[in-house]
């Protein structure tokens, strides 16, 4: 009785696609309820109804729901971790990483600070204020990007001091696996690492900015850009040193096919 209705998806495909200018596509659901069903039994009406025009955009929506479960299941485990004894005893809470799952640009940063792990976001103090602009001034939100650190919690600071210091490389190395399952799961086209430390967390090497910014790398077969921390830029406001990240930030885009118009490629001369 299979063929039958076979013929009978065919044809409310075949109308579908006459009736439409893109071509027809079934969510998983429509497939998943068209094969529990007894075809023989389905109208070309009710197959029209269950084989909808799914666009790439559903397709999009249904990658983005599996990723942010999978994300939720990581997130769930670092809430949970304790393999750095003295963070887990010092954060207010783990900052695990913000944005969109499906998002095709990542940046990846050092550790959170006293705001973030106040707020249990990443990049949300001034620093992360920065780069919400520099995210502005490419044409993208926050909501459009994904954004997280090598390391899930606050490095700790000693009693009454005020301040962040940088993570070392042993709770980089440790706190690293997340990070890479957060890759893995997002899959973006570009990484974006910020400054010297995320690079150090990131590849495990340490060297200058200036060797490493403004050129393409690769980390697991993804372009990675590797530009200053936002923090860096708050340090030093020369108009020389905002246009070495926009420059960076140009090269982002380049790659990533978006438009850019004359005013942002002289943004900073
Ligand atoms: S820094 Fe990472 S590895 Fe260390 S306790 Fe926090 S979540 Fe766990």
């Amino acid at each position: 009785m299979r063929e039958p209705a076979l013929d009978l998806v065919i044809a409310a495909l075949e109308k579908i696609r006459e009736k439409s200018d893109h071509t027809p596509r079934a969510s998983r659901t429509a497939l998943a309820r068209l094969q529990a069903a007894d075809l023989a039994r389905i109208s070309v009406a009710t197959i029209s109804d269950l084989v909808d025009h799914e666009s790439t955009s559903g397709s999009q929506l249904q990658a983005a729901r599996n990723k942010t479960e999978l994300l939720a299941a990581v997130d769930e485990r670092v809430r949970a971790c304790s393999k750095c004894a003295h963070l887990a005893c010092s954060r207010t809470q783990t900052v695990f990483g913000v944005g969109n799952p499906n998002a095709d640009l990542m940046f990846i940063g050092e550790a959170p600070g006293a705001d973030e792990d106040q707020q249990g976001e990443p990049f949300v103090g001034r620093a992360g204020q920065l780069l919400t602009r520099i995210l502005k001034a490419m044409n993208f939100g926050r909501e459009d990007v994904y954004i997280a650190n090598i390391l899930k919690c606050r490095p700790d600071m000693p009693a009454g001091s005020f301040g962040n210091r940088p993570p070392t490389p042993t709770e980089m190395q440790t706190c690293r696996p997340y990070l890479l399952e957060q890759i893995q799961i997002i899959q973006p086209s570009v990484l974006v690492a910020l400054g010297a430390v995320a690079v150090e967390g990131l590849l495990g090497t340490r060297r200058t900015m200036r060797e490493l910014r403004g050129r393409w790398h690769t980390y697991n077969s993804i372009p990675l850009m590797i530009t200053y921390h936002p923090a860096y830029l708050l340090r030093n406001q020369a108009p020389s040193e905002k246009r070495k990240v926009w420059e960076d930030m140009l090269q982002v885009m380049e790659r990533l096919e978006r438009p850019i118009s004359e005013r942002q490629r002289n943004y900073f001369l």
